[in-house]
């Protein structure tokens, strides 16, 4: 899970806004959502309490939504995952569908429709618009440990868009209260103005400079809350926010940059850990904690790709060639990552070659090249270095499956 992080890259969909918006950097899962569905009825909105909140959007959420959508996306900069054209894009964006399916249903606004895009970029971020529209980071999913952290993420999207958060940013009131925010609601139904347009500017640039530190732990309650519903286990809130917080720690930089206006991580990661034992949830973070990573280990002449404690695969490398093996490696762990978490089956993982060059593939796309170095270490013809692979993979692959990690 050694994940390239381009640190200060925070600016990246910035050229993409226009210039009033420019100079804004992005925090990680800040949220707002939109979701491609038909205006619905105005929802009848009392003035009292959280319970009053619209289950579904507002029509002016929808509308901001898609504007704010269309805004980004039509940035040459922002590119998609694109699942028409990839199965593996594919595999993943249906699994990140049904997820945030199941945790919007179980959230204060069950009738808000959410659809997942994922910005292939390396950056750790997501963030939602109001109308259940949630954008996701490659880097972020490259980053997470285990389904349930990537759950966790989104759980915390759908958080603040059950609250509300991207119009209470909007209506510049941090400490809105319930009831002003139900009379806001209500007002939000009406038609929509001619300004629209201006409206979902100002609205993508909230979101993306992040919310305030009350909203943040507002979302991480609700994203506890949501996730307790369902499958998915709340402690990858806490496991993916110590996750990150070691990362901050190795990369001052880097916190420096995408959590600029977030509460710093461990504070947030220590407020979660208690909000589950406060409801008395299980609080198991190490059933969710990286369990399913292929990560890279230096050797003398060869570098490995392991998995947990077992190896999978080593490449041949020495001196010069280190650095580029290295390299290699990462690009095989990274392709073996991705795709477990786009639910990869056994009998999709095979091997092909001869006596001079082989690879080991799965769904058809090739995740490595077998080179007659690496072969040699194996002392195996390159063909059957790449069936050992193969049943390397597999057998690593049913063991998770018999321990319910797939
Ligand atoms: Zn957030």
């Amino acid at each position: 899970m050694k994940t390239t992080f381009r640190g200060l890259a925070v600016s990246t969909l910035a050229f993409a806004l226009s210039a009033s918006v420019a100079s804004l950097s992005f925090a990680p899962f800040s949220a707002v959502s939109s979701a491609a569905q038909a205006a619905p009825k105005t929802p009848k909105v009392e003035a009292k309490g959280e319970e009053s909140v619209p289950k579904g959007p507002t029509a002016r959420e929808i509308e901001l939504g898609k504007k704010a959508a269309d805004e980004l996306e039509k940035n040459p900069k922002i590119k998609l995952l694109d699942g028409s054209k990839d199965p593996v894009a594919k595999a993943l964006l249906t699994k990140l569908n049904e997820m945030a399916t199941d945790l919007g249903k179980a959230s204060s606004r069950p009738d808000i429709k959410y659809n997942i895009k994922v910005i292939d970029d390396d950056d750790l971020n997501a963030f939602t618009l109001p109308n259940g529209q949630i954008y996701m980071y490659r880097g972020l999913i490259d980053f997470a440990g285990s389904d349930d952290e990537i759950a966790a993420v989104l759980s915390h999207e759908i958080g603040h868009n059950a609250r509300m958060h991207a119009l209470r940013g909007q209506a510049k009131s941090k400490t809105m209260s319930w009831i002003g925010l139900a009379a806001m609601a209500a007002m939000l139904t009406g038609k929509s103005g001619a300004n629209i347009a201006q409206f979902s500017q100002y609205l993508l640039m909230g979101i993306m400079n992040g919310y305030s530190e009350t909203y943040e732990k507002e979302a991480d309650v609700a994203g506890i809350e949501q996730m307790a519903k369902t499958k998915w286990n709340p402690s990858s809130i806490v496991s993916f926010m110590q996750r990150l917080n070691q990362e901050e720690k190795r990369r001052p930089e880097w916190e420096a940059g995408i959590f600029r206006t977030h509460p710093p991580t461990h504070e947030r990661a220590a407020a979660a850990m208690s909000e589950i034992q406060e409801r008395g949830l299980p609080f198991t973070p190490r059933d969710v904690a990286g369990a399913r990573q292929a990560t890279v280990v230096d050797g003398k002449d060869r570098i490995s790709i392991k998995f947990g404690g077992d190896t999978l695969f080593e490449l041949a490398a020495s001196g010069d060639t280190l650095e580029a093996t290295r390299k290699r490696a990462q690009n095989v762990a990274t392709k073996v990552n991705q795709q477990m978490r786009a639910n990869l089956r056994m009998h999709e993982i095979s091997s092909e070659g001869d006596a001079s060059s082989a690879r080991l593939l799965a769904r058809g796309e090739e995740l490595v090249r077998i080179t007659p170095a690496d072969a040699k270490l194996t002392g195996l013809s390159p063909a059957a270095c790449a069936q050992k692979w193969r049943d390397n993979f597999r057998r690593l692959f049913w063991r998770e499956t018999i321990n319910g990690k797939l």
